[in-house]
């Protein structure tokens, strides 16, 4: 039964009791679980099904994870500690942070501790999808999937790869494709509401200690730029813009790095970052986690700590449901309200402060940090409010200031 009868059927079988869970497929195995896409958060859900004693099949559609990652890779500390991230992949540590405004006022935050990690995508990937492995999930390599068609009693998804063509089946199906919404289309889930632009760079650069952030209309409109030491004199250079984004970092560089940054023609990459969470995450036996449900920090673009979070959630929400044989889309909706009531409220916070900071000249920009400068206490105010997953709190204390400003 496809997709397009589900809805009337359901509603013939609303008042009945609950779903069977019998596989009637004429196949000998079918499993639990099959999650699509080996980033580190598909790799992670993975990780924790199987460690929970479902069975469990991973496709990723490369020959190899973490290749063609474009990310900063900054990771918070305490999510990195809580879900016990692969400290071979740390590059560097962040515990300072200077902020640039339009005209080149610093201003310079240093925490007591480390507040973030920044790490290897390669490593870090291929790690996480390793302990996914170890645990038992089939992880099969070169595999796309194409679509995904959703029956009463399984899913069945199409997958291609080099020579191959063939149809798999599970009881419930988790998307963790990342920035590739064509699956979530073809079971009706609507895309995520909008996407910034993410351009970055890794080359040497002169004289970086500490990460360093730019903000500025001509350097970044209503959003912000970034310098990142790895190790030795590498670095990560990127801007976070609603589009063109390649422009604003060649900009960038030319315009505030010149003197620091030799290397002539460093490549650049670009990929576009959801912003906004998608409507609905869960259909009848299917679950969106990570990036493909639009977790991601409105803010800073951030989606892996907040992608392992409703991984946790997920896993959580399907054991139940397991338990209760009932893999209805009402069932799975526990996971939908429950990912939202933990971040709903951070990601409306960050869209409100960008809008907020989009409207801020230069000028506004330059008086803020001016302010702060003078004001010590508001300095240590800021410090001390700091949170680097959760950006609510110093979001409303920053607007509240802000206002008062400018
Ligand atoms: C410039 C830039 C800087 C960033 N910096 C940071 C940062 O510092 N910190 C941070 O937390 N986040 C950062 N991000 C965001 C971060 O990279 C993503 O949020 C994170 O990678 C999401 O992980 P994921 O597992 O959900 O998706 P992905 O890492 O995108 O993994 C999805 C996987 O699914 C596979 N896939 C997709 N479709 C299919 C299919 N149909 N069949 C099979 N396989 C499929 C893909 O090949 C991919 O391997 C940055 C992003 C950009 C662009």
């Amino acid at each position: 039964m496809c997709y397009h009868f589900y809805q009337s059927y359901r509603n013939q079988r609303a008042a009945k009791a609950k779903y069977t869970l019998a596989i009637k497929t004429g196949r000998e195995k079918m499993d639990d679980v099959i999650v699509v896409g080996g980033g580190p958060i598909g790799s992670y859900t993975a990780y924790l099904l199987a460690d929970s004693g479902f069975q469990v099949s991973l496709f990723e559609e490369d020959e190899e994870v973490g290749k063609n990652v474009i990310c900063t890779g900054i990771i918070g500390k305490e999510p990195f500690e809580r879900f016990n991230l692969p400290e071979k992949a740390i590059l560097s540590q962040i515990k300072s942070v200077t902020f640039f405004s339009p005209s080149l006022i610093a201003l310079n935050f240093t925490f007591p501790d480390v507040i973030a990690y920044v790490v290897d995508r390669t490593v870090f990937d291929k790690e996480l999808l390793r302990r996914a492995k170890e645990k038992g999930t089939g992880v099969q390599l070169g595999r796309h999937v194409q679509s995904i068609r959703i029956c009463e009693d399984f899913a069945e998804l199409e997958v291609s790869g080099r020579d191959l063509k063939k149809k798999e089946r599970a009881k419930v199906i988790v998307l963790a494709t990342g920035g590739n919404y064509s699956l979530q289309r073809s079971v009706r889930l609507a895309e995520v509401p909008g996407f910034l632009y993410g351009a970055q760079m890794e080359t040497e650069m002169k004289e970086l200690t500490q990460t360093e952030i730019y903000l500025g209309r001509q350097i970044c409109p209503g959003s912000f730029a970034w310098a990142v030491p790895l190790s030795g004199l590498r670095s990560r250079i990127g801007v976070l813009v609603k589009n063109k984004g390649g422009l604003y970092l060649k900009r960038f560089v030319e315009e505030r790095l010149r003197e620091r940054v030799r290397e002539k023609n460093v490549k650049i990459l670009q990929k576009r970052i959801a912003y906004g969470p998608l409507k609905r995450t869960v259909k009848h036996r299917v679950l969106v986690v990570g990036e493909a449900a639009g977790q991601v920090k409105t803010t800073t673009g951030g989606g892996i700590s907040y992608g392992l979070l409703c991984s946790e959630i997920a896993v959580e929400v399907l054991k139940k449901a397991f338990e209760k044989r009932d893999l209805s889309e009402r069932k799975l909706a526990d996971y939908d309200r429950l990912w939202r009531k933990k971040l709903e409220g951070e990601l409306r916070m960050g869209h409100l402060a960008r809008r907020f900071f989009e409207k801020l000249s230069d000028k506004h920009i330059d008086k803020i940090f001016s302010f702060i400068q003078k004001n010590r206490k508001v300095a240590k105010a800021i410090e001390e409010k700091f949170d680097f997953d959760h950006h609510s709190g110093i979001i409303s204390f920053g607007m509240n200031l802000f206002r008062k400003i400018i």
